[in-house]
């Protein structure tokens, strides 16, 4: 069972190939053999590095 890395709860679908998608985190998690690389989605439905553009996306 794969839990998500954000909020440790099993409301974890399956994407892609060792990619899963939290529901209650809205992030899309990819499982590496020594990682777990977390990204959220954008307006335009991209991929970003989950962190990184916090500071863009707060106060909208
Ligand atoms: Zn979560």
């Amino acid at each position: 069972m794969v839990a998500c890395p954000l909020c440790q709860k099993n409301t974890v679908g399956k994407v892609g190939t060792n990619q899963y998608y939290c529901w209650e985190c809205f992030v899309e998690f990819s499982i590496q053999k020594d990682k777990t690389m977390i990204y959220e989605l954008s307006d335009d439905g991209s991929l970003l590095p989950y962190g990184e553009n916090q500071q863009l996306t707060m106060g909208n």
